[in-house]
């Protein structure tokens, strides 16, 4: 490994195309080399310095694969010799040919890979505030670009390389732009607010549903390049290892495979073992990043067969600053292990090594997959699907009967199970399996397709892995969350059949929602109507409220020509506008508008024509930003309410949004207004005065709905007649999914089954201690089942017979909390008819039967 050390003293020779100019290095473009402490390359001149690259090397090519959320670009560079370049669309087709493996003999295969030119591709950016993986990419690029040793040559030859400078471009941009404009201010360097317009640091937890464009972008080039190698750099903190490196910690999912993961290991192990032979010290792997339990950071590439290798290296003071203990004693564990086997031993880490470490790692896992191409491209490519298609374990398929309870949930599934290349296949004529009926439309997925294992793990009910480091040691917790089973989130049936089973199967091509036949308009004094029980009834609110269609809901159920219809029903009065909106909504969700020549005769609620929306979202605060993505998506019309807007709240708004994480401080004290520029104004601190008004606005009518810990916040404004328990240690559940009961005659719960599973971040539950002045909507309930629906949950008997929702009147005004985030990254899809439900009915006028 000591030639790469030589290699990096290589200087430019520059293999530019003879008539193009010659390429400047990093240093001479940019004014500093990249990497430089207290500095930081902007983003947007990162961009010029990749396209002029690209225009003067033969071995770089550059596109933005389209917009991102604020509109900016999506860079991606190819890099490879200039022969490989040229036939970018053969290798792509033979990546194509081995990675669907049915009807390749693995001797055919082997053929193939002997010639194949694998994808390598690096990442930076994904976390924006983790500057140092993106200012090392120009560095790195020049290289490849520019030098001319055997060791670059093979790998040019040997490789194509696709690089993602920033997963995130938005980010990279606030965060570089923001850190050069503050230069000689006292505001502080780090940009305040969420570096993802909706996500911020969660952009990473995205690979379950691929919510946001970026998402959609990045998953967009695995299946473009099937990367034989996912290589990501991300930062951790100051007092981590160095840099952390692959082999990966326990737990492991029983879907993932096993020689993709070996890959993954074998592959970290040989760049640790180069990084202490050029004495790269404090670089240790194992303990702690144990992400294979779960889908949501490493995802369906890693099931399509790429292998993943991770660095974390640890950050710095400022972004850019050099870090120093404060005990002058060496940074990170500096107990030798075989996992630590070459301690740090300095007190102080900047910027330039941190550089350094990731370049140095970079260069050495090209040239570990360089060395035998044939074999990784056999291994993650061919044999990984291949593995999924001749598996012998787990359920033969999954069945998503027809005709469940919420059909735009099942297509609100079934679209990220077609994003991400799975077969789906749907039943032309009524069929049996593992002994049950399934009337024709019912869709099947099938397990032994090439991403068989990614079906099985998010459709899958894994219990959680019993994943220690020794028999008696603890049960190891997961780095992110305990479960990805998609059916629970969304209230979706999908039974899993053991063994294979005949039907009548088409393939389907282009996954739409149901065609729905709008009905004949009702008589004049009749009645359009939409049942509650599903996710899309927030689309039909949203929609009538911003058409100004007056829209009433049921109290009660009711029947109508033969049909029943539950408690919360929408009721629309017949207009060529209600028409209109009704019939585009029923387009875009598949769900079902009926009609009646009578209104129903039971009590009903009417909406407030345009009800106004606000969103104390907080400042750099996720799960704001995943409220606002739901919001948008969902067409509801709303505000962010700004400090600025405390002293006429009633005048604004009719209802307010508290997402989790909104302390009473975030309000109160806010940002201090010293530390940042004007723009960020609406995030200061209103004082006593302002949360004074906060309880007025509920007082003279208005509507608070109180998500996760701003339950806690809403109890202390408005003193609400509940306690939040505490449950005795142990208590842990680690991000999971718990049975809930729904009580009757809850309007916020209008349209929820009578039992479902609602999202916990080790959440407990509110006790009521009037109950005269509170109405439970949901609680644990105290049955003979266990409460755990999916992932791990320890200590949690605690929770039956507590409330997780709760609604109050308080003056004129109403209040709903839950102790769980209900709308936890949007993935508990299933409980977003309750905000949309909460949203609404606050503000609305009871109007009698009569
Ligand atoms: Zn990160």
């Amino acid at each position: 490994m000591a030639t790469l050390l030589v290699l990096a003293a290589t200087p430019a020779v520059g293999t530019a195309r003879a008539d193009a100019a010659p390429i400047p290095p990093p240093k001479q473009f940019f004014g500093f080399q990249p990497g430089t402490s207290g500095k930081l390359v902007r983003f947007s001149r990162m961009e010029d310095y990749f396209k002029l690259l690209a225009d003067r090397s033969p071995r770089v090519t550059y596109e933005s694969l389209g917009k991102t959320t604020l509109g900016h670009d999506y860079p991606l560079m190819q890099i490879s010799s200039p022969a490989n370049l040229q036939r970018v669309d053969e290798i792509l087709a033979e990546n194509n040919r081995l990675a669907n493996p049915r009807g390749l003999s693995e001797e055919e295969a082997r053929d193939l890979a002997a010639k194949h030119i694998p994808v390598y591709y690096l990442e930076a950016g994904m976390h924006s505030t983790e500057v140092g993986p993106v200012q090392v990419i120009p560095d790195i690029v020049y290289r490849l670009a520019t030098e001319s040793s055997p060791e670059i040559k093979k790998i040019l030859d040997k490789l194509l390389i696709v690089v993602v400078p920033a997963a995130n471009p938005d980010g990279s941009h606030l965060v570089t732009d923001y850190f050069n404009e503050t230069e000689g201010t006292s505001y502080t360097r780090t940009y305040p607010d969420l570096y993802h317009p909706y996500t911020g640091h969660d952009d990473n937890r995205d690979w379950l549903l691929f919510t946001q464009k970026e998402s959609k972008l990045r998953i967009g080039v695995f299946k473009k390049y099937r990367p034989v190698v996912e290589h990501i750099l991300h930062q951790a903190g100051s007092s981590n290892p160095r840099m952390w490196v692959p082999p990966w910690d326990d737990g492991i999912s029983d879907a993932r495979d096993a020689l993709q993961m070996q890959a993954s290991n074998e592959l970290g192990m040989d760049i640790v073992r180069g990084l202490y032979s050029e004495d790269k010290k404090g670089v240790s792997y194992g303990n702690g990043y144990g992400i294979w339990g779960t889908a949501d950071i490493a995802s369906f590439e890693t099931f399509m067969g790429s292998a993943l290798v991770l660095f974390e290296t640890a950050s710095l003071r400022d972004l850019a600053y050099p870090f120093s203990s404060s005990n002058g004693k060496p940074l990170g564990n500096s107990v030798r292990s075989m996992r630590n086997l070459l301690p740090y031993d300095k007190s102080t880490w900047t910027l330039e090594q941190m550089v350094d470490y990731l370049e140095t790692g970079v260069f050495l896992g090209l040239d570990s997959v360089a060395k035998e191409p044939e074999r990784w491209s056999l291994d993650e490519l061919y044999k990984v699907p291949r593995n999924a298609i001749d598996s012998t374990t787990g359920p033969w398929a999954y069945v998503l009967p027809a005709g469940q309870r919420d059909e735009f949930a099942v297509y609100d599934l079934l679209k990220v199970m077609d994003q991400s290349l799975v077969e789906i296949d749907r039943a032309t004529a009524p069929f049996t399996a593992g002994g049950k009926a399934y009337p024709a439309g019912s869709y099947v997925l099938k397990t032994r397709q090439p991403m068989g294992a990614w079906v099985n793990q998010l459709l899958g009910n894994r219990p959680y892995p019993d994943a220690r480091n020794c028999p008696s040691c603890p049960l190891l917790m997961p780095y992110s969350e305990a479960t990805d089973n998609l059916p629970i989130m969304f209230g979706v049936t999908a039974d899993p059949i053991a063994s294979s089973f005949s039907a009548s199967l088409e393939r389907v091509r282009t996954l739409a929602p149901d065609a729905v036949l709008m009905p004949q308009p009702p008589a004049a004094h009749g009645a359009y109507l939409v049942e509650p029980a599903s996710e899309g009834v927030s689309q039909f609110l949203a929609n009538l409220q911003k058409q100004d269609v007056p829209t009433f809901r049921a109290a009660a159920g009711f029947s109508s020509n033969g049909h029943a219809f539950a408690p919360g029903t929408l009721v629309v009065p017949p207009s060529a506008r209600a028409r209109a909106v009704l019939e585009d909504t029923s387009k875009a969700t598949g769900l079902a508008v009926y009609a009646t020549d009578t209104a129903p005769q039971v009590a009903e609620f009417q909406l407030k024509p345009g009800t106004r929306v606000g969103l104390i979202r907080g400042i750099n605060n996720q799960a704001g930003g995943w409220l606002m993505w739901q919001l948008d998506q969902h067409g509801v019309d709303y505000k962010v309410v700004s400090a600025d807007d405390y002293p006429r709240l009633s005048a604004l708004y009719d209802t307010i949004l508290m997402p989790d994480g909104i302390s009473q401080s975030r309000i109160v004290n806010g940002v201090d207004p010293s530390t940042v520029p004007e723009r960020f104004r609406w995030a200061r601190g209103v004082g006593q005065e302002g949360w004074d008004q906060l309880k007025q606005f509920v007082l003279d009518g208005g509507t608070m709905v109180a998500i996760g810990s701003s339950g806690d916040t809403a109890k202390a404004l408005l003193d609400l007649p509940a306690d939040h328990v505490m449950l005795p240690s142990p208590f842990r559940i680690p991000g999971s999914l718990m049975r809930v009961a729904t009580s009757a005659g809850v309007p916020e719960l209008w349209g929820m089954p009578a039992q479902w599973a609602t999202w916990s971040e080790g959440d407990t539950g509110w006790r009521v201690t009037d109950a005269s002045k509170a109405k439970v909507g949901t609680s644990y309930p105290n049955d003979a089942q266990p409460l755990l629906a999916s992932g791990y949950a320890e200590g949690d008997a605690g929770l039956r017979g507590l409330a997780d929702i709760v609604t109050f009147d308080v003056g004129q005004g109403h209040v709903m909390i839950s102790a769980t985030d209900l709308n936890f990254r949007t993935w508990p899809r299933a409980a977003w008819t309750v905000i949309a439900n909460a949203i609404y009915q606050g503000p609305s006028t009871e109007v009698p039967a009569a």
